[in-house]
């Protein structure tokens, strides 16, 4: 059935926009936008915007919505002094006590959150070393199947918990990259945690199980000081270069942070399709330092941005990008509104590239992803102050969606969900917390 939004300012990254306009989708796509009042047709769904902002729908290029359950818990005795540290004392307990159930309701409630701060598309790097088969359907149940998101999943591959658990890893992204992608809302990489915990033949294997699936990868790069030390005392190149021989830095790959390379790693990305996605506020939380997203972009290498599971708040995430790259700088004119939005369309080239329609215009055969923001803008707003608005917005009030849509349909109205009961799912949430906090 179609559907019509009237009564909208109709914006997006690349210009768009009416003032007072209004858009069909139909068949999960956009079939037209135009100016004044919408169009009478019969049987048609129609939304009434109320003159709020009408956009599209935003994409996370990285985050672990395995995290989902770690908020509040206590960590007495938990002070790290390394990045090491910080996964070896948090993040790889948390995983390891991940039962099927918590990696289902962590992915439910996660993708809740991003639904609500706009985000329709996740790509997600997902662990959990006890119960590793079958985990990234159950994250496709939550996300594609209960909440009617769009999701590209990957299970990472690592050495941490022996070769038992790394095939199994390897299988399971194998497994899930041949299962249904129901109707373009589920796609898949090939997930691999870090260079410094995949040994050479881990790698090979890893390579030989993606290649006839043409799977491109989404793994972390140079984090931490931990992986290009590990990568030069044992294999003698940096990080980048290393994941380079092994043939991974292909176009769709997904190298995550990028903050610990050297100018002739940067030179080698930027002589390779591979893209580097930026999470900017993981990064100040686990101080690790601050990716060369300037650089990066002046030498024409791919950046995209995620959360990496802190929060699922992709435009907050825009602004601290912006903020980091002055303070690192000590120049208030880098990372240009231009620069930004060439991040914000990476990520849409990402989404594009997985789900196989294109993405972040309000233009006749884009996805009829978007969303309806409780946003009536305090000082003008044209074709070229959007990202203004929407970042201030973001921090002065609180910018959140009235609607949602993915593919033409409708998740979120009136600020509630339309598929899921949001109060039940949180009461398991917590039960399912509580436990998994004891056998931490
Ligand atoms: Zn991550």
């Amino acid at each position: 059935m179609a559907k019509i939004i009237g009564n909208a300012i109709l914006a997006d990254p690349f210009g768009t926009f009416l003032e007072r306009g209004y858009l069909v989708a139909e068949g999960g796509r956009i079939e037209r936008v135009g100016e004044g009042p919408a169009p009478e047709i019969p049987g048609a769904e129609y939304i009434d915007a109320e003159g709020r902002l009408l956009t599209p729908g935003l994409v996370s290029a990285h985050g672990h919505l395995y995290s989902t359950l770690a908020r509040g818990m206590p960590l007495s005795g938990f002070t790290p002094k390394s990045f090491r540290e910080i996964l070896e004392g948090l993040w790889w307990k948390l995983d390891r006590a991940l039962t099927s159930d918590d990696v289902y309701i962590s992915a439910l409630v996660g993708g809740i959150w991003h639904l609500r701060r706009g985000v329709t598309a996740i790509f997600d790097h997902h662990a959990s070393p006890s119960a590793i088969e079958g985990s990234l359907s159950q994250i496709k149940r939550a996300v594609v199947g209960k909440l009617g998101m769009r999701c590209d999943l990957c299970y990472e591959v690592t050495d941490r918990g022996g070769e038992a658990e790394r095939d199994l890893g390897i299988a399971e992204n194998v497994r899930f990259a041949q299962e249904d992608t129901e109707s373009g809302l589920a796609a898949a990489h090939f997930g691999l945690h870090a260079s410094f915990t995949l040994s050479d033949e881990s790698l090979e294997k890893s390579v030989s199980a993606a290649e006839p699936l043409g799977l491109a990868f989404h793994t972390h790069l140079a984090e931490g000081k931990e992986d290009p030390i590990d990568s030069l005392q044992k294999y003698g190149m940096r990080t980048a270069e290393r994941l380079d021989k092994f043939g991974i830095l292909t176009e769709g790959t997904l190298l995550i942070h990028g903050i610990q390379l050297s100018g002739a790693e940067l030179e080698l990305l930027s002589q390779r399709p591979a893209s580097v996605i930026h999470n900017p506020r993981s990064n100040m939380n686990n101080a690790v330092g601050a990716a060369q997203v300037v650089t990066m972009l002046s030498r024409g290498i791919k950046v995209g941005i995620g959360t990496d599971g802190f929060g699922a708040d992709i435009l907050g995430e825009m602004l601290v990008a912006r903020l980091l790259a002055h303070h690192v700088a000590g120049d208030s004119t880098v990372l240009s509104d231009a620069e930004l939005l060439r991040i914000l369309g990476h990520n849409y080239e990402l989404a594009e590239r997985s789900f196989e329609i294109p993405f972040g215009k309000l233009a006749p055969g884009y996805a009829a992803d978007l969303v309806i923001w409780d946003y009536r803008p305090p000082t003008p707003l044209d074709g070229g102050n959007l990202l203004s608005h929407l970042l201030f917005a973001g921090i002065s009030e609180g910018l959140s969606p009235d609607t949602v849509m993915v593919a033409g349909e409708v998740l979120l109205s009136g600020g509630k969900l339309t598929r899921v009961d949001e109060e039940g799912a949180l009461a398991k949430a917590r039960e399912a917390a509580e436990a998994l906090w004891k056998r931490i």
